[in-house]
């Protein structure tokens, strides 16, 4: 597994810095957002070190297929199955993580679109 020493959450994927667990698989790990914008807001990210979505993509499109998988998992155990997943990729929109990461929120109704 590919990890960088100064990405923070390859340290929480390494369980060097603490994180509540949501979910696990060989190849993704979810933890719970710091700062929650839902009732359940968990980050899902592949334990491999690539920067964005769109990396995550053209290296390995399965890897990311297996996170909306776990996306759906912790939906149907926290709620009714349905949420709602941001890629937040580049500066421009909002990433201040460079590791991919899925912001899956759900446990409600939530507003917006
Ligand atoms: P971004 O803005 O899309 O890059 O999202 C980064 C997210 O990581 C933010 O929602 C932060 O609240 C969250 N975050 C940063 N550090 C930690 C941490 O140590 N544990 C859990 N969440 C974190």
């Amino acid at each position: 597994m590919t990890q960088t020493d100064d990405c923070i959450f390859c340290k929480i994927i390494n369980h060097e810095i603490p994180s509540t667990k949501m979910y696990e698989t060989e190849n993704v790990y979810a933890f719970a957002d710091l700062n929650p914008q839902a009732k359940v807001h968990a980050l899902v990210v592949p334990k491999t070190h690539v920067k964005d979505v769109t990396e995550l993509a053209d290296k390995d499109p399965q890897l990311l297929a297996e996170m909306i998988r776990v996306a759906h998992t912790i939906a149907q155990e926290t709620y009714n199955g349905q949420f709602r997943a941001v890629f937040n990729t580049g500066e421009d929109a909002g990433q201040t993580v460079f590791h991919c990461h899925m912001h899956v929120m759900t446990g409600e109704k939530l507003e917006g679109e």
